[in-house]
């Protein structure tokens, strides 16, 4: 098909993706155990089909959003998990690959796009989420190192990353330019991790920082600024994560309702199916050109996309819980059950309203950009 965003080779990389999904997750999926287990595997397997790259940024250059954006959808149709091992490889990374030192580029995101070295992402504390400013994790400097103490959860690949990226204050008081970012190898002492589990397998959990060396990303005072670029660059990946998943439970809602029969006829020849399935089908196709803009935008030089961004991951997070609560509904009793994919999905998609910004946090966002471009 078609895309107005979208050059040639995105839609054969996503076509890439889809064999490989095809291949290799449709297995496995019912198995809910040791979600960080599966993510190493995972990451291995995208690794061998050299698909992480398209997550990370080339030490000299930079990161293609479309390709971001194609390969999240193509995933997240088959597993949120092998979504997330491809994401991690990214958000993780990216500041890194935004104000990096040559030699902490050469070390790390090699190794991160090789999927040799898993990435995450810590900025969330008990009492800073969407307020990430009030982070309380301290930085001070030790000679020639930094140390961090505190505590970040709900950390994507805690436990299994080899490199944190630590949003920290390095100065006294509560002001956001007192917050430094900082890489933390995992092999270093003093990290301590306790796994939390979610209604969905993710591999998720609690990090504590106890003097842990860490090395300084950037300017000291720039942390925030960069925990919020990188936020800004990765929104629209996270709609296109909620687009594909979407367009798995409308595809098996499609599926069921030309099976099954009730009344004496398929649930596809009643109307109401009908407008549900025309619906839900012009909900999707939507948001999904709303990512691609962002996306194209984004490819296209602009330093930062904040509306455009949250526009997309608000109108297609909110299009995934819609379109998969319909697709459970239009598949009766059996859409509840165990093991049913629809069934998977409505636990899945549900944090993707959460993480990265909430859907209020993204429409505050957006009202901020009109209100500005109004004045
Ligand atoms: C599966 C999953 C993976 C995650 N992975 C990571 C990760 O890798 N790294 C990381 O750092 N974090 C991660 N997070 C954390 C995530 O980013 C936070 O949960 C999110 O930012 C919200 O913060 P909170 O949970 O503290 O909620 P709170 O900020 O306490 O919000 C609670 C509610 O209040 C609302 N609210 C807050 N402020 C306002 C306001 N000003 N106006 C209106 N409403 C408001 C929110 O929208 C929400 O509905 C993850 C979370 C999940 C669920």
């Amino acid at each position: 098909m078609n895309d107005p965003f979208f050059e040639e080779w995105h839609l054969k990389l996503a076509e890439r993706v889809r064999a490989f999904g095809d291949k290799h997750l449709r297995a496995a999926l019912q198995d809910e155990s040791d979600p960080a287990g599966h993510t190493r595997q995972l990451a291995l397997k995208l690794a061998e089909a050299n698909l992480l790259p398209a997550a990370v940024a080339p030490p000299w250059g930079v990161m293609d959003v479309r390709s971001l954006v194609a390969v999240r959808e193509a995933l997240a149709y088959f597993s949120s998990l092998a979504d997330s091992a491809f994401a991690m490889q990214g958000l993780g990374s990216y500041a890194l690959s935004l104000v990096g030192t040559d030699v902490q580029k050469k070390r790390w995101l090699p190794a991160v796009a090789r999927g040799d070295v898993l990435a995450a992402f810590a900025v969330t504390e008990p009492e800073a989420g969407s307020d990430l400013a009030a982070a309380r994790t301290r930085a001070r400097a030790d000679g020639l190192v930094w140390r961090l103490r505190g505590v970040k959860t709900l950390i994507s690949n805690a436990g299994i990353a080899g490199l944190y990226t630590v949003l920290a204050r390095s100065a006294d008081g509560d002001d956001p330019s007192g917050l430094s970012l900082f890489l933390v190898d995992a092999e270093a002492p003093g990290i301590v991790v306790n796994r939390l589990e979610a209604m969905a397998p993710h591999p998720l959990g609690e990090v504590r920082f106890e003097d842990t060396p860490a090395v300084l990303l950037g300017n000291e005072g720039k942390g925030y600024a960069l925990a919020l670029a990188t936020l800004d660059a990765f929104r629209p990946s996270v709609g296109a994560a909620a687009c594909g998943m979407a367009a798995r439970a409308f595809d098996e809602a499609l599926r069921w309702v030309q099976a099954r029969r009730q009344f004496g006829h398929r649930l596809a020849e009643f109307q109401s199916v009908q407008m549900s399935l025309a619906e839900m089908h012009v909900d999707l196709e939507g948001a999904r050109l709303l990512v691609r803009r962002a996306a194209w935008i984004k490819d296209g030089g602009a330093e930062r996309i904040p509306r455009e961004g949250a526009m997309a991951k608000l109108a297609a997070t909110e299009m995934a819980q819609r379109v998969v609560d319909r697709a459970v509904q239009l598949h009766g009793g059996q859409g509840v059950m165990r093991g049913a994919t629809v069934e998977r999905l409505y636990r899945e998609v549900r944090s993707l309203r959460i993480y990265e910004g909430t859907s209020e946090i993204q429409k505050l966002l957006i009202a901020r950009e009109i209100l500005k471009e109004s004045r």
